[in-house]
Parts: structure tokens; sequence; C-alpha cells
């Protein structure tokens, strides 16, 4: 096996982060392709892990372990159990959750979420598409599955060297998978976004149900209506749902129905950046308004535009809710910390002479591990906000 040798030891690397930087390789020996397993070394030439090397990214090894062990189907085989013992006293009251976290759960490079019966793996770097075959057998052994169905897009895949795949690669399902959450009825769309549902908002969505009894709600950014099904059990009025995804609307139709809201919502697809301005010029009011926005920034580069993207459809949300109003105000941007989020949303109440009190806060679920070694596991944050006229 090539050999990579640590130019010298840093305290991060030392803390059990799995990231070895271009920078930090002093030298290697013997030749690897991308995405091979390499043992990697101290200066002082002693073994410290083993992981999966990759030239066309900066991060140029991922560690799988700091054992001098095989990584074979053994290997994931625990690995998988290890995260799901994690999960089996947290994750409640769903039949769909997270099994792998990627490096949340010491697995680079791979997610696995789970729909009732069914898998739905990403596989996001080289290294871990190599270590694939291992990876399903040790699924399939786990699980024993209905069907196992690999949504490996995104544009993670292409700075990897990487080209998109998606396809079900055991067995065979629904386009939309059904499964419950927090009493509801949901569908994840094999052919929406991330591998069908957003799983990470099960327990920030939970909450907005106590606070929308008899409520008119704005669910901007709504994909399939997650926020928009709890506002409703929750009691809502009516529910408006915003997305520029005709498709992701439709599924929200579908479900909202499901689960007996019939009558009790609108669906707009639009620019939400755009119509929330309209909503501003025409009067238009809200009692609770909810903001999911995509990521903002896929990098520190873009860390400046996605501080503006926060800030503007955070104050236009403010200026279309009632006085006092409840703003859901939710950031997945990884590169925007919590403390940022918090100095935008106090501009925010500076600009429009707003008092903001916090109800409740949120982030993410166990099965989405935040690992306190490795700061980038963290990325969701979640307020519920009152706001009040200063
Ligand atoms: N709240 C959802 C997840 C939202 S993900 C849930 O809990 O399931 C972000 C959504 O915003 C995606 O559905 C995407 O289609 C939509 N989106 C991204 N940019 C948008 C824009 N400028 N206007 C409207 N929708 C947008």
């Amino acid at each position: 096996m090539p050999k990579v040798f640590l130019k010298k030891l840093n305290a991060r690397l030392q803390s059990g982060h799995p990231w070895i930087y271009e920078n930090e390789i002093g030298r290697v020996e013997g030749d690897y392709e991308n995405g091979d397993l390499v043992d990697v070394f101290r200066p002082d030439g002693s073994f410290f892990g083993k992981g999966y090397v990759n030239d066309h990214s900066l991060i140029r090894v991922r560690l799988l372990t700091r054992k001098n062990e095989k990584i074979d189907e053994a290997f994931f085989e625990e690995r998988i159990k290890r995260a799901l013992e994690l999960r089996k006293r947290l994750v409640k009251d769903t039949d769909a959750f997270r099994v792998v976290h990627s490096e949340g759960d010491f697995l680079p490079g791979l997610v696995v979420d789970k729909y009732r019966d069914y898998l739905v793996v990403q596989f996001t770097t080289l290294g871990m598409e190599k270590l694939k075959e291992k990876v399903i057998d040790s699924l399939l052994k786990i699980f024993e599955p209905a069907g196992i169905y690999e949504k490996s897009v995104g544009s993670f895949r292409e700075k990897e060297g990487l080209q998109d795949f998606e396809g079900w690669i055991y067995g065979n399902g629904p386009e939309l998978i059904e499964f419950e959450m927090n009493g509801l009825k949901f569908l994840a769309d094999l052919k929406g976004q991330k591998t069908g549902a957003f799983l990470d908002q099960r327990e920030n969505a939970r909450m907005v149900m106590d606070f929308s009894d008899g409520k008119v709600c704005l669910d901007v950014f709504s994909y399939t209506g997650n926020f928009a099904a709890h506002l409703l059990r929750g009691g809502a009025k009516h529910v408006t749902l915003i997305d520029y995804s005709e498709r992701a609307l439709e599924v929200a139709k579908e479900i909202l129905k499901m689960n007996g809201f019939e009558g009790k919502f609108e669906l707009i697809n639009a620019n939400a950046f755009d119509l929330l301005k309209v909503f501003d010029k025409d009067g238009k009011v809200f009692d609770l308004v909810v903001l999911d926005p995509p990521s903002f920034a896929k990098s520190a580069k873009s860390l400046e535009n996605a501080k503006r993207g926060y800030k503007e459809v955070n104050l236009r949300a403010v200026r279309i809710l009632k006085k006092p109003g409840i703003l859901v105000t939710s950031s997945c941007t990884q590169v925007v910390s919590e403390e940022t989020f918090k100095e935008i949303l106090v501009e925010v109440s500076q600009d429009t002479k707003t008092i903001l009190t916090v109800l409740k806060r949120g982030g993410q679920p166990s099965d989405h591990p935040v690992t306190l070694n490795i700061p980038e596991t963290n990325y969701l944050k979640f307020f519920i906000l009152q706001v009040e006229k200063r």
C-alpha cells in the first residue's frame, strides 16, 4: 500500500480531524491512483492512520481509521452498526432517518438515508466510490432492504473527478417513497433534492407546531412542504408555500392532501426573493413566516454573498410579518457560523426597528451528528423568534 508521510502533526489532526490537506504532506512512497487507500505515517515514521487519497481535492487524504486495520466489509459493518446504535434511543417518531452522515459517522464521502424498507445512498468522494461494493454488501447484510437507490449527484462529485449517477442498484421501488414523521405522512422524492427529503429539519419542524394555531402562515423555500405540513397539523388557518421548483410543489400538494389539509394551502411557483418584495409592496402580511433557504455558499470564498442573502431574505420576511409575529428562520450554510447568523439577525432587527426574542432554538437532529472535533459537521442553525415593534 502507498505510504503518505505527514510533514508535521498539528493540533487539528491530533484531536481526531480526518482531513489531511495537500500542504500537510511531506512525502509519498509508492504509486497510487486517485481514490486508492493509503497508509499515513507521522513524521517520525510511526503509523498514524488509513484513508483514501485524491489529488483532485485540496483535502488530499480523508482518514477512515486511526487503527492499522483492513478496510473491508466487516469494517463498514462495524461503523454502520455503531451509527445505528447511536440513533436507537434518539431518533423518535419517524420511520425515516439518516443512517450514515459522512464525517459525522467517521465514514467520509458516504450518506445513507433510510425510508421505511428502502435505502438511499450517496457517494460524494472518489475514495468512497471505490469502496462501494463493500459498503453495499454491509448495508444489505444489516438492513435486508427492499431496495437501494443510489443518488450520487451534486457539484461535489465534479470536484472529485466523478460523474453523476442515479438509479436503483439493488431491488426496485417507487419514485415517491412514503414515510411517516411526527405523525404526518410524507413522500421522499427520488427525483427531488438531497436523498428525497430534508430529514435534518425533522425536529425543528416539529417545534413550529406549537406556534401555528389559528395563524396565517408563509413557508418560503418550502420544497415538498415539510414545514407547511407541520404548521397545518399545529392548527394553522392557512399556509402559502413558495418554491421555484415546480416539481417540489407538485409533491407538496400530494403530501398535504394525504394529510387531509385540502383547501388550507396555496402553492406559488416563484423566486422567493422577488415574491417577498412584491408581497411587501402590496402590503400583504402574515402571522408567521418560515425561511429555509438553500445553502448560499459552498466555501468560505462566498461567505460575503451568503451573508447578503440571509440579510435580504430575513429583512423581507420581517417586513411582511404582523407585529407581534413569528419568524422561523434557518441557515444550512456551513461556513456561516451561528454567531454570524445571529449578527445578521440583529442587523435585520436594527433596520426594521424590531426586537427579536428567541422562543426556541434548534439545530441538527442526532442522526446528523455534530462532532466537536470536526467543526465542519456543524451546519444547521435554527431559531423561532417573536418579532415585535421596538
Ligand atoms: N424547507 C424544506 C427544505 C428547503 S430546501 C424542507 O424542510 O423540506 C430549499 C428549497 O428552496 C428547495 O426546494 C429549492 O428548490 C428552493 N429554492 C432555492 N432557491 C430559491 C429561490 N430563489 N426561490 C424559491 N425557491 C428557491
